[in-house]
């Protein structure tokens, strides 16, 4: 890596290419060519969607990318929120449509048409499915790879319940599953409950997963909505309740994307490259061998090493002739493999292998009688380590003001008091030049930043992405 990560606009461009995740030069913009590499890591958090949602009584569904303008017109908030941001298609071939197609911005207006000939009766309720599909939007602001993107890998779960309760249930445990998937990525972040002018357009509240990068910008990496009957009245989706009276069903969503990715990259990166939480990463052990002597012969050994250890992990070993072990060292760092082993003369001797860790570059010699579990050990130390240290920078850039030049000055979350009116509000963006990213989902004392009215809410205030 030629720039340092304290540039970190810079280094975040230079980095996404330089590992080997995505190729930018594809001639659409905010549209980018995920490389095997990245491609395999958006897999490995797509795999562990797919587990997690099916333990939690989920199904997997794929609806088409096109909606027809009729159905896609029907919920007059979310129209309105996605207007001006939908790809439309207008022609087949040369002849017009009669009825226009738009690319999906998102799923519901796809998925609830559908749903109202799916769901007859209670019977049929609670109705859980997820896909991971993409989806199209037409940014107008700078696109940015995996955090804005013309071009998004989405994921969304829909959910319909009988009642107002379940529905919210159905939210708690969306939150359950969003604390795992974090646990899996090693991401620290916020719930925030967004305020009304920013909730999801047609939802009847949204709450955000927010984390902070090395900018001190925000980045909302996961958002859970809770609809309540807004679009299953407009989709006419009802059900026969067990007294014999019909009611509208209320529904939930959960949407997460290659922002994760994103998140990954920027939060866990340093001067040397990006480095990935072991429990997703494409490789976690890559083996170098370093041929001084005996070349075939530590050769064999090495290809011994991956058979007895890709049993257990994800393992790849280096065995490219032209390049020297100094090399494929600054290679493996800057794409992020979690634990690098190294196997020389020396060490066939000694009947051992040296392990080298990304996060701490912490050199350790194991004898080959126990060096499967080491490296197990090992790998959640530094699942650990990711998550604990950027927990704790996190903290670090959350902190509470009284004064609105401090919080404009703050890179990262400032927290104040806000009594929740539209003009205090207002205020507060205009005058600090950032945005409330939402408010904490507890209530606490304090006194509005503006009007110094009593208030028992904060707002977060910060410069999302
Ligand atoms: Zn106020």
């Amino acid at each position: 890596m030629e720039v340092s990560k304290e540039n970190f606009p810079e280094w975040y461009n230079e980095v996404i290419e330089e590992a080997g995740l995505v190729d930018k030069r594809y001639p659409v913009k905010g549209m980018h060519v995920w490389l095997p590499y990245g491609w395999q890591l958006m897999r490995n958090i797509d795999e562990y969607f797919r587990y997690i949602f099916t333990k939690y009584n989920h199904q997997e569904v794929y609806f088409p990318l096109l909606v027809p303008e009729t159905e896609f017109k029907k919920e007059g908030e979310h129209i309105k929120g996605f207007e001006n941001e939908v790809y439309w298609v207008t022609h087949g071939g040369t002849t017009p449509l009669d009825v226009k197609l738009v690319l999906r911005p998102t799923s519901e207006t796809a998925m609830y048409p559908i749903f109202s000939l799916w769901i007859r009766t209670h019977a049929d309720l609670p109705l859980k499915i997820f896909q991971i599909v993409n989806i199209f939007r037409y940014e107008t602001k700078q696109t940015r790879a995996f955090i804005r993107m013309r071009e998004v890998h989405f994921f969304e779960s829909h959910t319909a319940h009988a009642t107002a309760e379940e529905a919210e249930e159905q939210i708690r445990e969306n939150i359950e599953i969003w604390k795992k998937i974090a646990k899996k990525l090693a991401l620290p972040y916020i719930l925030v409950r967004k305020t009304e002018w920013d909730k999801f357009p047609g939802a009847h509240y949204s709450i955000g997963a927010e984390t902070i990068m090395p900018s001190g910008r925000t980045l909302q990496v996961a958002t859970i909505h809770q609809y309540l009957q807004n679009f299953s009245r407009a989709y006419n989706i009802e059900y026969l309740k067990e007294d014999g009276t019909h009611d509208y069903v209320h529904q939930t969503t959960f949407g997460m994307s290659e922002r994760l990715v994103g998140a990954i990259v920027g939060i866990h990166g340093d001067d040397r490259g990006i480095i990935l939480p072991p429990e997703i990463a494409p490789i976690q052990v890559v083996i170098v061998p370093i041929i001084t002597k005996d070349k075939e012969k530590i050769l064999r050994e090495a290809k011994k090493i991956k058979e007895e250890l890709q049993e257990h992990f994800r393992v790849h070993l280096d065995d490219r002739d032209n390049y020297t072990p100094g090399y494929k060292f600054y290679d493996w760092e800057l794409r992020g493999v979690p634990l690098r082993l190294e196997i020389g003369p020396r060490d066939m001797e000694n009947e051992q292998v040296i392990l080298v860790r990304r996060d701490t570059f912490e050199k350790i010699a194991v004898k080959r009688s126990e060096y499967i579990s080491k490296i197990e050990v090992l790998l959640k130390e530094i699942q650990e380590n990711l998550l604990h240290k950027a927990e704790e920078e996190m903290r670090e850039k959350i902190k509470e003001f009284d004064d609105l030049e401090d919080v404009k000055n703050h890179k990262g979350i400032a927290v104040v008091g806000w009594c929740g009116s539209y003009e205090c509000g207002e205020k507060i963006e205009k005058l600090t030049e950032k945005k409330i990213i939402g408010i904490p989902m507890e209530k606490r004392k304090g006194r509005c930043i503006i009007c110094g009215k009593e208030t028992d809410m904060m707002a977060y205030v910060a410069k999302p992405y």
